[in-house]
């Protein structure tokens, strides 16, 4: 069956759709409608007229909010199907698919408390006015998703951007295009009215494309890749509207000898091969202090090799396929890369599985490669897949430097048993997350983002709601 557009809430066939494949054994996940650039102009302006007409950005704050903790709830009643789904469409086991819907749930509740608590700042009187300051919405604002987390980033966009009174529209990444229509037929039974969410799948280059560029697009909040959101904040800069942009990472994760290995060691694993490495922050170099580095890295190859690959859908799986065969070719490409142009040395994984049963998925083994230095290739650019680049270091100094030599700045992971030179190192580190003695963790109340190239403004915490409106200042005059 194909599924159709989701224009304002109602169905639209067009004839032109897209094969979403199942990358963990190559068979049909399902197929959608895609949007060309004729429809994405007629279901913007839609949505432009319907967010005109609507009422939901009057209506008050807590009553916004009691619907988008019904939508959490219908959203945790589907978390199987769901996450199902998402397994099929992504390939990722689906013990992690059930925590991205709790998750995206979580996002729904989290900005509906914060919608409740949000207070209007006043100033005090100034001898002849006051002044408040509103916050309002943007009216239509493009949410672009990539395939890694799906049904996780359009909650963490849709919910602000809902919350804050604006209409949306989703332009799900064309690998895992399905679970947008299921989050606006949710949002639409749980009470937001149906005509303010609009789905629109397509190829970047073509349906995404003509959203951000649309003159009724009044704000693209974008997840991705640090090219295509070079490529769509120069259009959104041309078109003087906001972008919140959160692209890629090279994340340093990074091991002293006075920390505790084994712990460091479960993380450094899980931080890279958790995902099969298609995750934005990713460890995916281990600096390592020096005096330990041999026997480290020898125990996360051996880690690496005893990782039991499979089907997402087997429970003892820990690590499922890519999210693609074309996206494996490239994670391929640059073991090559690090192996023979960078000069690297394996020290596990490099190949595909040897288990017949995994023949027709996009899978590879998880790999370890050292004896390249930071400026190699392999250890600069984002390889998105199973494969950590091991440096070794000397001097906190030395650490520092090369923590940081980087265009990205997403995140940052440090163990260490003294907390002192960890928190020294923290601050030091350019990193929108770092992470001190853990990994990975991650709260809907803390503010999510990147310095340098990996992005632009915040995701999460309080002030995410605030990307999703523009402040107005409300002089009153007093007699
Ligand atoms: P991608 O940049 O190829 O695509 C992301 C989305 O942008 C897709 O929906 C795609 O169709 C769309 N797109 C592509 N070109 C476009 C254009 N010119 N105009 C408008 N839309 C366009 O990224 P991907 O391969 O889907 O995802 C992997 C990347 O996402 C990695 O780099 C990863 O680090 C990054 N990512 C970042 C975060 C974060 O929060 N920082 C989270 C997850 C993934």
């Amino acid at each position: 069956m194909v599924t159709p557009l989701w224009v304002c809430g109602q169905p639209e066939m067009t004839d032109e759709t897209l094969v979403s494949i199942n990358p963990a054994d190559g068979t049909i996940a399902g197929e959608v409608c895609i949007a060309s650039p004729r429809l994405v102009d007629q279901a913007v302006r839609a949505t432009h007229d319907a967010w005109r007409r609507s009422d939901w950005p009057h209506r008050l704050p807590h009553e916004r909010a009691r619907v988008l903790v019904r939508v959490a709830e219908r959203l945790e009643a589907e978390r199987e199907s769901l996450a199902e789904l998402q397994m099929h469409d992504s390939g990722k086991p689906l013990a992690e698919c059930r925590k991205m819907v709790t998750t995206a749930a979580g996002s729904f509740r989290f900005f509906a408390a914060v919608l409740e608590t949000e207070e209007t700042e006043v100033t005090p009187p100034r001898g002849s006015y006051v002044s408040m300051t509103v916050v309002e919405p943007y009216g239509v604002v493009a949410l672009i998703t990539p395939w890694n987390s799906p049904i996780m980033q359009e909650a963490q966009k849709a919910a602000p951007a809902l919350a804050t009174g604006n209409a949306v529209i989703i332009k799900p990444s064309e690998e895992t295009p399905q679970l947008a229509f299921h989050l606006a037929r949710i949002c639409a039974d749980a009470g937001v009215p149906r005509e303010l969410v609009t789905v629109l799948p397509g190829t970047g280059e073509t349906t995404g494309a003509a959203l951000v560029a649309h003159p009724l697009v009044r704000m693209v909040s974008f997840t991705g890749g640090t090219e295509t959101g070079r490529a769509i904040g120069a259009v959104c800069a041309e078109r003087i509207i906001p972008a919140a942009l959160e692209l890629g990472g090279k994340s340093p994760h990074i091991v002293f000898a006075d920390a505790d290995l084994d712990r460091a060691l479960d993380a450094v694993a899980s931080g890279i091969f958790g995902s099969a490495g298609q995750s934005c922050v990713a460890g995916s170099r281990l600096l390592v202090e020096e005096s330990i580095a041999e026997p480290f890295i020898t125990r996360l190859a051996e880690r690496a090799d005893a990782l039991r690959v499979g089907h997402p859908a087997d429970p003892a799986t820990q690590m499922g396929p890519l999210v693609s065969q074309h996206h494996r070719d490239r994670v391929e490409s640059y073991i090559r890369i690090g192996l023979e142009e960078d000069g690297g040395r394996l020290r596990a994984g490099g190949v595909r599985p040897d288990d017949p049963a995994l023949a027709n998925g996009a899978y590879v083994r998880p790999t370890v490669i050292d004896g390249v230095s930071n400026d190699a290739r392999c250890a600069q650019e984002e390889i998105f897949g199973p494969v950590i680049v091991c440096v070794p270091f000397r001097t906190e100094n030395d650490l520092i430097e090369m923590a940081n030599d980087s265009v990205y700045g997403l995140a940052a992971g440090i163990w260490s048993g003294s907390f002192d030179r960890a928190w020294r190192v923290g601050r030091a580190v350019q990193a929108g997350s770092v992470w001190i003695n853990c990994y990975k963790q991650s709260s809907i109340s803390s503010p999510f983002g990147g310095f340098k190239e990996s992005g632009l403004l915040r995701e999460k915490g309080r002030q995410g709601l605030r990307l999703y409106g523009a402040l107005k200042s409300i002089y009153l005059g007093l007699q």
